[in-house]
């Protein structure tokens, strides 16, 4: 058995069967990707465009790709015929344009908001504010090919396991008070929140979608 499948069923003895695991497979190879897929794992999640589409020919053609990472208006373009689920939409600019491709390659794009919830400089999304008013518009209504099925949100990069929890428990309830709020295409059913380091805590305070790459490949060398 290689490391790779070791970690992967390490994992899935410890993570809920209602829990989603998603493998982050930025800046490894797609040897190592195709390990991972050997294991089982069908969801993978890369968080920039240009190393998604060099790497999607090459794989198999059943895996589901999540864009986890800030998106560029103008790279939906990119991806919007295969993309799975785009877990990052931080505006409306994006939304109308992720609804313009989508309808352009005839398709209906599943979205999470990303919802700032990190006491950190450094972290895109809505505050709870703006996600709820985007939630509650209008406008929303008439972007046809899109649909908005969850949220997504990055704790605070800190040891302090109380501020995380705090975090994701915010989201959480956040989530929770949309969950009967039902449109052509709104429903909050995906809980996207938990990464190596905070995936215990995430699945603890209710997620149902984690995002874990270094506890699955090993740490990134990001000076390739
Ligand atoms: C890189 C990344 C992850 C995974 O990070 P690990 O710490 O390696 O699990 C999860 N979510 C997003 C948005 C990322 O960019």
């Amino acid at each position: 058995m290689n490391f790779v499948e070791k970690n992967i069923l390490k994992l899935k003895q410890e993570i809920p069967s209602n829990v989603t695991l998603i493998a982050v497979s930025k800046t490894h190879p797609i040897e190592i990707i195709q390990q991972a897929y050997d294991a089982g794992i069908r969801d993978f999640g890369e968080n920039k465009v240009q190393e998604l589409i060099s790497k999607q020919p090459h794989l198999p053609q059943d895996i589901r790709w999540h864009l986890i990472g800030h998106l560029q208006s103008n790279k939906v373009k990119y991806i919007a015929q295969f993309v799975h689920l785009i877990h990052s939409v931080d505006s409306y600019k994006l939304l109308v344009e992720i609804n313009k491709q989508a309808q352009k390659s005839t398709r209906i794009i599943d979205c999470l908001l990303q919802i700032y919830i990190a006491k950190e400089e450094t972290k895109f999304g809505f505050s709870f504010e703006e996600a709820e008013q985007l939630l509650r518009s209008e406008e929303l209504k008439t972007l046809q090919n899109i649909r908005i099925t969850g949220l997504m949100g990055m704790a605070t990069n800190t040891e302090n396991t109380e501020q995380i929890a705090n975090e994701f428990k915010q989201l959480k309830f956040f989530f929770n008070s949309f969950s009967q709020h039902e449109t052509q295409n709104l429903k909050l059913e995906t809980l996207s929140m938990g990464m190596s380091s905070d995936y215990h805590l995430a699945i603890q305070e209710g997620s149902n979608m984690i995002r874990v790459g270094s506890v699955i490949f090993g740490n990134r060398n990001y000076q390739k």
